[in-house]
């Protein structure tokens, strides 16, 4: 069972939780039958790519669209990190977060990301 608050959806401007979906209030939302105690994961479809790192020239793998939540984006990282035995980091950018690491990971990043209950296209 994931246990995440929740406060892993994006806000708007009067601090209410948006389904990343529809962009509608979570109690607005018509995407899914939505229980507020058990926040539902396959609402985040994360992006994983595989870029070149502008400051280093080294490869990195990015994943972006991700809950906003600090606590869940610091536990995800570590998970992420632990699995592909490589350094990391997080931020939330635009309402999403985002997570780096270092190398070329993306299908192992693919892996937790599901295993994570969230839907992510390869
Ligand atoms: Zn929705």
């Amino acid at each position: 069972m994931i246990d995440i608050p929740d406060s892993i959806f994006p806000t708007n401007s009067t601090g209410q939780a948006l389904c990343p979906k529809c962009q509608k209030a979570i109690n607005d939302c018509t995407c899914k039958s939505y229980d507020p105690t058990q926040p539902k994961m396959d609402l985040f479809n994360p992006l994983v790519s595989v870029e070149k790192s502008q400051r280093h020239g080294k490869m990195v793998t990015v994943v972006s669209k991700l809950p906003p939540n600090e606590s869940y984006l610091k536990k995800l990282a570590k998970k992420i990190k632990s699995k592909t035995a490589s350094g990391g980091t997080f931020y939330v950018q635009d309402n999403y977060g985002v997570i780096e690491t270092q190398g070329s990971n993306k299908n192992i990043i693919l892996e937790v990301l599901r295993s994570e209950g969230m839907v992510v296209k390869s």
